[in-house]
């Protein structure tokens, strides 16, 4: 076994109560400290408890056992707050039984109940999935309830033996259990959030660089919280100066007559680090750095200085934060603009963006929850938003503008339960290249190919839109209106029939029906309305319509259910006997009725959209725009699908053989440090280890090998003929090199083949492989590619030579869920030919399905897995089979997304 790597640096999580503490393994420099941690940190009670007895050697003898100099077997972790190890969890592997683990957890006395022992186990589990260890087993006390609690809320399934006032515990550490991880991401909500609350619910804050200069950032942000009606202390700091904006001016921290919650740095980029280590000793609990251009030197020192002292950060380079609960009312940024109370949550990137889209919020009378501009994200991201909102009370709505992603795989899973409850919009910024590599520039983080974006949004059920407009128009119909059911079929009502037309084309180019309407409700409608109206659909009331025809109308509309949602155009005209403003009346007031979504359009309209209000409270959105309208019923609609979209599990593979993958990844790395490509042999092993069909694949090293191979597949009962292709290490293309010979009936032909490939390839050539000739099928590819930061994508597409020229391909990031198999077959353009039309029987889709998930759960369980390619897979109502597969190790440190640590922002350590 080989000696346990566990982040020899350390990663800092948080705990349960928000505080951050730091886990790394322990070393044999770390022997003053375990020392301590046991003989002076733990009561004569608590060491009785961990040693089974009052043994004054015992706190030495662990503290031998621990820091040693390291061996294989032993995992040993220690959480340190500031410079305090104040708990410790090991598992040390059994001698006898190499795939478990005895383990051992002590925690300093002070800090029992604040979840250092459940985060130590966290990362232990971690630890033990990437070594093979696949239980703990502990002894412990039958009174020592502590430990007992620990293990019952860990998440995992916990047997218990007992014995002479002796419990032994055993976990098994089942590889991807669900119910673990819900219980990891609800611990991890839960220490979000406390962490969260200094920063976002402050009692008092600080600015530091308030400055006498009117209109500088410090000055601005010190009235906006003063103005705003902050319900706490608001504290000037200043060293030079005595009084500020009308207030006094404190030299200092130290001389401030409380210690703030929150601290805002408007101090120029040089003095920030000073400023941030201040606080930190000052005991400020988090910090807001509007100060931009930190070099990497000084933005290493301000994340130090914050993780040390359990700060939680926004910025630097941001705009600040508004936080507009009445116990709050925290203004503190200085964008032109007074976030307006109200239940949407905003986090930007970029402050511009965000300053526009307050505005715009404005118009429409949405008020925000909460307002941070993340700035350059050291810290605080998007995520951690995501899981305040969720656990606020009062966002019903939010909206991110996000550049970059710091772990997108935890925040796609995080945005998959945060939009089952509220609608999470945002707008894919960086679509372009130019966009992409501005915003990498701009924000210091890396930005994605469009592909890998688009998966992420629509894997969480995310409404992506493309602009700011698009977003608020969107945001517009998700906050005041129903949801449609999803079917995406819209009836356009309009009292210009020209306009009416515009709107069925907007429609249709948003990907909404406009299904024709039965005999039966055209009668109806044609009855209700003016005459000279026409009752197809698009419906054209006349200019006559007044608004109680127009009102009657959709509800006959609505009652006939033959619609999920309805799109209104009004144009004010000379012939209409009623003022559009009238209609517009009508409308409103009758909406309250209604369980359809209906988008108005008012082509007088100055503003792009606002929301027309009744008296008792229900809005509509009106539109000047038809397009605008259509393509927010579309993001509608797509909500409406993912809320009906069950919540998934994890495609899985029940019988994959994950611990000889991994031996085999270890091997090939251990003797290519470098990595490259896997030899046939090789790859067919690994496929085999997820059940991955590849086709019979025999090795022949010579001419003769590979006409008994031949020979043997034809006794195999393989009638057809037999393929050989040749085998050289790094080979890209094998048909276009001439590698490739197909349909080889006889000794003679095989043997032929053979010699042809050695004239061709010389000594190149290690030898070929030989596969029985595949019955004809759809030929389709399906591969998975490791993204350096969005971890791996699974690809599907349309195979064989067509792959380049037709471009028909779905992509989803792994891991995939079981919702996500039949939506990516479904996604292709070639969807057609898979499921099957009258007189073609459909293929074999679960056997498909398996092969999406195959490949995603080896991309998850082998991060060295660079690229997996197979194609073509054969795919045909009897089965699916790969003839031909390419599978590219890297060396690649293990990493798990979803295991609780703070991310280390890349300009502060320069690694991912
Ligand atoms: P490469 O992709 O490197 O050119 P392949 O092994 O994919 O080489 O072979 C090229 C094509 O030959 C495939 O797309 C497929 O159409 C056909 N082919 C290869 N192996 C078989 C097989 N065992 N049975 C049937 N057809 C095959
Ligand atoms: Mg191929």
């Amino acid at each position: 076994m080989p000696t346990v790597q566990h982040q020899p640096s350390g990663s800092e999580a948080l705990l349960a109560d928000g505080t951050t503490v730091t886990i790394r393994r322990i070393t044999p420099a770390d022997r003053p400290a375990v020392l301590a941690l046991h003989a002076d940190r733990m009561s004569d009670e608590s060491r009785r408890l961990r040693f089974f007895g009052a043994s004054r050697r015992a706190p030495g003898l662990a503290a031998d056992r621990l820091c040693a100099e390291p061996r294989p077997g032993l995992c040993a972790l220690g959480a340190w707050a500031a410079d305090d190890l104040v708990g410790e969890a090991d598992y040390e592997v059994l001698d006898d039984h190499p795939q478990s683990a005895e383990l051992a957890l002590a925690v300093a006395d002070a800090w029992h109940h604040r979840g250092v022992g459940t985060l130590l186990l966290e990362h232990l589990v971690h630890a033990a999935h990437e070594h093979g260890v696949t239980a703990f087993e502990a002894d412990t006390l039958a009174g020592n309830r502590a430990v007992h609690r620990v293990f019952a809320d860990l998440g995992l399934p916990v047997h218990h033996r007992y014995g002479q006032g002796e419990i032994r515990i055993t976990v098994p550490l089942a590889e991807t259990d669900e119910h673990y991880r819900r219980a990891v991401d609800e611990r991890g909500r839960a220490a979000d959030v406390a962490s969260l609350t200094a920063l976002l619910h402050p009692a008092s804050v600080a600015v530091l660089g308030a400055s006498r200069r009117l209109g500088s950032v410090g000055q601005t942000v010190l009235r906006k919280i003063r103005d705003g009606g902050f319900t706490g202390p608001v504290w000037a700091v200043n060293p030079h100066a005595d009084r500020v904006a009308g207030a006094v001016a404190y030299p200092d921290l130290a001389a401030l007559p409380g210690v703030p919650d929150l601290a805002v740095l408007a101090v120029p980029a040089p003095a920030v680090p000073a400023a941030a280590e201040a606080c930190g000793q000052a005991g400020v609990r988090a910090l807001v750095v509007l100060t931009s251009g930190l070099d990497a030197d000084r933005a290493r020192q301000l994340t130090d200085s914050c993780r040390r002292y359990s700060m939680r950060l926004v910025g630097p380079n941001s705009l600040g934060i508004a936080q507009t609960a009445p116990d709050v009312r925290l203004d503190a940024e200085f964008g032109g603009v007074f976030p307006l109370r109200g239940t949407a949550g905003v986090a930007v990137q970029s402050g511009g963006v965000g300053i526009a889209l307050l505005e715009r919020l404005a118009w429409l009378g949405i008020g925000v929850s909460t307002f941070v501009s993340l700035g350059d994200k050291y810290d605080v991201s998007g995520n951690d938003l995501l899981q305040w909102w969720e656990s606020d009370g009062c966002t019903d709505l939010a909206l991110l503008h996000l550049e970059s992603f710091g772990n997108p795989r935890a925040f796609a899973r995080t945005a998959r339960r945060v939009t089952r409850t509220l609608p999470v919009l945002t707008v894919d910024a960086g679509r372009s290249a130019a966009g992409r590599r501005a915003a990498a520039s701009h924000t210091a983080a890396a930005a994605t190919p469009t592909v890998t974006r688009e998966a992420l949004f629509r894997q969480a059920g995310i409404t992506a839109t493309r602009s700011i407009a698009e977003l608020v128009d969107a945001a517009a119909l998700l906050h005041a209106q129903p949801l449609p059911d999803g079917r995406g079929a819209v009836a356009v009502v309009s009292n210009a029939g020209g306009i009416g037309i515009l709107a069925a084309d907007a429609c249709a180019d948003a990907g909404l029906a406009l299904p024709a309407l039965l005999p039966g409700l055209t009668a109806r409608l044609l009855a209700l309305l003016p005459d000279g109206a026409s009752a197809a659909n698009p419906v054209d009331t006349t200019a006559a319509v007044e608004p109680d025809r127009l009102r009657a109308c959709l509800d006959a509309l609505e009652e006939s259910g033959a619609v999920d949602a309805l799109l209104v155009c009004l144009v004010p005209t000379a012939l209409a006997t009623e003022p559009a403003g009238d209609l517009l009346r009508g409308l409103v007031e009758g909406r309250a009725r209604r369980r359809l979504p209906v988008a108005v359009v008012r082509l007088d309209q100055e503003v792009p959209v606002r929301h027309l209000r009744a008296d008792d409270g229900t809005r509509l959105p009106a539109y000047a725009d038809v397009r605008a309208a259509a393509v927010a019923l579309a993001h509608a609609r797509d909500r409406a699908r993912w809320l009906a979209r069950p919540n998934s599990a994890e495609a899985d593979v029940p019988d994959r053989d994950t611990v000889a993958a991994r031996r085999l990844v270890d091997r090939y790395l251990a003797a290519h440090p470098d990595g490259g490509w896997l030899d046939p042999t090789a790859t067919a092993d690994l496929l085999d280890c997820y059940r991955l069909p590849l086709t019979t694949t025999v090795w022949a090293p010579d001419e003769h090998s590979a006409v008994l191979a031949a020979r043997g597949l034809r006794a195999l009962g393989h009638r057809n003929s037999a393929v050989l292709k040749a085998y050289w290490p790094d080979q890209v293309h094998k048909s276009a090199a001439g590698a490739v010979r197909t349909g080889l009936g006889t000794d003679r032909e095989v043997r032929d083949a053979y010699r042809e490939f050695t004239a061709a390839h010389g000594s190149r050539m290690a030898g070929a492989v030989v596969q029985p000739m595949a019955a004809p099928g759809v030929e389709l590819l399906a591969g998975v590619v490791q993204d350096e930061v969005f971890g791996p994508l699974v690809v599907l597409g349309l195979g064989g030579t067509a792959t380049e020229l037709l471009d028909d391909r779905a992509a989803r990031l792994a891991p995939l869920t079981q919702a996500d198999l039949p939506a990516m077959v479904a996604e292709l353009r070639t969807a057609t030919l898979l499921s099957g039309r009258p007189g073609n029987p459909p293929v074999d889709l679960p056997a498909l399905h398996r092969v999406l998930a195959g490949l995603s759960r080896m991309a998850t369980d082998l991060p060295q897995l660079a690229e997996a390619d197979l194609n073509p897979v054969i795919a045909r109502p009897d089965g699916v089979l790969c003839v031909d597969a390419r599978i590219r190790l890297e060396p690649r440190p293990p990493f798990d997304p979803y295991l609780r640590r703070l991310r280390r922002p890349r300009t502060a350590t320069q690694a991912p």
